[in-house]
């Protein structure tokens, strides 16, 4: 009996050893792997900053395989295919990483973001905004996801989504907030001119300008539904407001205004807002361009020459008023002055352009615009002037 008790004791006694041996290798195993892996890792984000992707990828891949719970790496592994054009693969290796239990909000939170990226480059918009409500959820004042969505919202065009989320947020300058509400109402206003209701467009442009005064975009707007729908006289309320409001811009609503003053017979006007234009915004020479053209119609050159001169006073670079010059010098017959001053300006001219330009991303126009292509931003064009102009 006592010979059984022993043999059954150290029957015991072995089979706990080899446990512990067993237990002792692998949690070493496990250690090893764990610490390659970390190596692993860290070589991958290395080749990462280092902007080499394809060998980031392959030492992210190994890390991995070595160690399942480095959630970090396949974030990154995600990103990187994303990056490189693989969205749906990149929205695959995010989307199993959540299936994963015993997630913590940080690690859950940096998934969902990397998530929401793929989403908007893949062009999934409602997935994409639905997984920044889920960031949200985590944490309400996240405002790096809030600026995300907005992105979104404006990749979206939707301009009242985009508007909602811009309002409630407090860290930006209230002015730049304000001009850039006022842009996602012109579009709104845009977009309900597509759909043939200029009304509702009309009160958008209106709203715009409630928040921004200087806001061109929804003067001119505003103007040109008026003329669409022949309200002509409205249609001139809106370009002289933009002439008094925004005088900096003003040359955007002279075409305009030339062309509705002309169809509602008060042509005779444009002499009066010119000098008016001219006294309380001397700078504006586009005014002084087109009371000079009128003299110059009218026969009256010896006036259109001294307004180009003094023109001239305040923009010494005016091409434009400097060929006027020219003519109106040949057509009163001083030809010893039209030529002496055409040569000096072909002496001058280097470049003669003027382009909008965007202040962010340096992305330039010959056409005024307020949302830049390149870089999305509102409100970041300036007028950039060469010498000549
Ligand atoms: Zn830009």
């Amino acid at each position: 009996m006592e010979q059984i008790h022993i043999i059954a004791l150290s029957l015991i006694a072995v089979i706990l050893v080899l446990v512990i041996i067993f237990f002792r290798f692998f949690i070493r195993r496990r250690q090893k792997s764990s610490s390659e892996a970390q190596i692993e890792y860290i070589a991958g984000l290395n080749y990462l900053i280092d902007g080499q992707n394809d060998k980031a990828l392959e030492h992210l891949r190994k890390s991995v395989r070595l160690d399942t719970e480095l959630i970090d790496a396949y974030i990154k592994i995600g990103d990187i295919l994303r990056s490189e054009g693989y969205a749906e693969k990149a929205i695959k290796v995010h989307r199993d990483l959540l299936v994963r239990r015993d997630l913590l909000n940080l690690k859950r939170t940096a998934i969902l973001k990397s998530l929401a990226q793929d989403y908007k480059v893949n062009k999934e918009f409602h997935q994409a905004v639905t997984t920044c409500e889920q960031i949200l959820e985590l944490d309400r004042h996240d405002a790096n996801c809030k600026d995300f969505l907005l992105s979104v919202y404006e990749e979206m065009k939707d301009w009242r989504n985009a508007f909602d989320l811009l309002k409630k947020n407090s860290t930006i300058s209230k002015s730049i907030k304000a001009s850039t509400l006022a842009c996602y109402k012109v579009e709104e206003g845009l977009a309900l001119t597509k759909l043939k209701k200029e009304h509702d467009a009309r009160l958008c442009y209106r709203e715009a300008i409630k928040f921004d005064k200087k806001c061109s975009a929804a003067f001119l707007e505003l103007a040109h539904s008026y003329i669409r729908e022949k309200r002509l006289k409205d249609a001139l309320t809106a370009l002289k407001q933009l002439v008094q409001n925004n005088p900096d811009n003003a040359e955007l609503a002279f075409t305009r205004l030339k062309e509705v003053l002309f169809d509602l017979g008060q042509f005779g006007d444009l002499e009066k807002m010119y000098l008016e234009l001219i006294k309380s915004n001397p700078k504006v020479i586009e005014a002084h361009l087109g009371l000079a053209e009128m003299f110059e119609k009218k026969g009256e050159y010896l006036k259109a020459v001294d307004i180009c001169k003094s023109a001239l006073e305040i923009d010494p670079h005016r091409l434009d008023i400097k060929l006027m010059l020219v003519r109106l010098k040949s057509t009163l017959g001083m030809n010893e002055d039209a030529v002496n001053i055409a040569r000096k300006l072909a002496e001058e001219i280097v470049e003669d352009h003027h382009n909008y330009i965007c202040e962010k991303c340096g992305f330039h126009d010959h056409v005024y615009f307020w949302h830049c292509p390149q870089c999305k931003a509102w409100n970041s064009t300036k007028k950039v002037k060469s010498a000549y102009h």
